[in-house]
């Protein structure tokens, strides 16, 4: 496989900059691998795990002559991290990050980057666990999931071409979507799970007993949750950088509930076995698991 950069920069070496840096090196795509973070004790991790090759602290020191940067820092800073990074970039250097919601970072980033912004290509790898930091990224995570590339008007072509092989590079099955389409499809089938994960465990440990009930949970409440053991600080800024449609996809959800509430207290048998066989058959009908290895957890 062609190799996609010299130089690579990666700010935020957590779960998604950890497993790419990984599976780039198993592949033999990428020379040196810098690393860009906030928490000294993380950095060290993926240093000694050989995730990176050095840590700079320094924006200006950490962009010397790369050839491409990887901003996978929660979706509030990514695009301050750009805006430190942005005037010390060679000329040549191409941009991606891999933010789970994108209208607005897309749009911010642009801005950070001004005349500069045809640099830019927008990710979404559609990959992950509930854990987070270096020390929970693998090689094998990315590795044959979708990532979703929403380019725009402003993308150049080279970059788009760029950007692509490097997620190709890791393994991944890449794909556009304008980020206008991306935020609300996202809203519905991945951020509203982790709201009902984090609001089913809230229900039942605000609920009368709770500790004792909890002690009976068994594979229903589990799969049911496994998502609310994420990051609060991703998924806060993720639900805040998207509200109009997580809002939205939350309102739907009541409704749901409130149809089911309705059958269950009016003991419509017939309406409310409607609504399960209907949600089974779609259930089912769920696409089975990628290539990718589908032991792993998933988001
Ligand atoms: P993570 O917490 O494992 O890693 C993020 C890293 O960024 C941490 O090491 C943190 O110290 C560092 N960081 C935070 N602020 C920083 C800053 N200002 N400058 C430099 N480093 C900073 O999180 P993650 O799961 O790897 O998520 C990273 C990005 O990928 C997020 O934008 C998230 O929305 C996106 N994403 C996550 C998943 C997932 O399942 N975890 C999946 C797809 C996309």
């Amino acid at each position: 496989m062609k190799r996609v950069a010299d130089r690579l920069l990666i700010a935020g070496v957590g779960l998604i900059g950890g497993s790419l840096a990984l599976a780039l090196r198993q592949r033999g795509v990428v020379g040196e691998i810098v690393g860009l973070g906030r928490s000294r004790r993380n950095m060290r991790v993926a240093l000694e795990r050989g995730i990176i090759d050095r840590i700079e602290r320094d924006p200006a020191r950490a962009a010397e002559g790369v050839d491409m940067v990887v901003v996978a820092v929660p979706v509030r800073a990514i695009a301050s991290v750009v805006t430190s990074l942005a005037p010390h970039l060679p000329a040549r250097a191409v941009v991606t990050d891999a933010g789970s919601v994108k209208g607005p970072i897309v749009a911010a980033v642009e801005r950070a980057l001004g005349r500069g912004a045809s640099r830019f290509c927008g990710a979404h790898p559609i990959a992950g666990t509930e854990d987070s930091g270096a020390a929970s990224a693998t090689e094998s995570l990315l590795e044959g999931e979708r990532c979703v590339l929403t380019p725009t008007p402003r993308t150049s072509r080279t970059t788009q071409r760029r950007i692509r092989a490097l997620w190709a590079g890791a393994g991944m099955r890449v794909e556009t979507l304008p980020a206008a389409e991306h935020d609300p499809i996202f809203a519905l089938v991945s951020h509203l799970p982790h709201i009902a994960a984090f609001a089913l465990v809230r229900t039942v440990a605000e609920a009368g007993g709770a500790p004792r009930a909890l002690t009976y949970a068994a594979g229903g409440f589990r799969d049911g949750t496994r998502v609310a053991g994420s990051s609060p600080e991703m998924w806060t800024d993720i639900f805040l950088a998207n509200r109009r449609a997580v809002t939205k996809a939350i309102d739907q959800f009541i409704g749901s509930c409130t149809k089911l509430r309705k059958a269950i207290a009016d003991e419509d048998h017939e309406a409310l076995e409607a609504e399960l066989v209907a949600a089974q058959r779609v259930r089912r009908r769920l696409a089975a698991p990628g290539p990718g290895p589908a032991r792993r957890r998933r988001r």
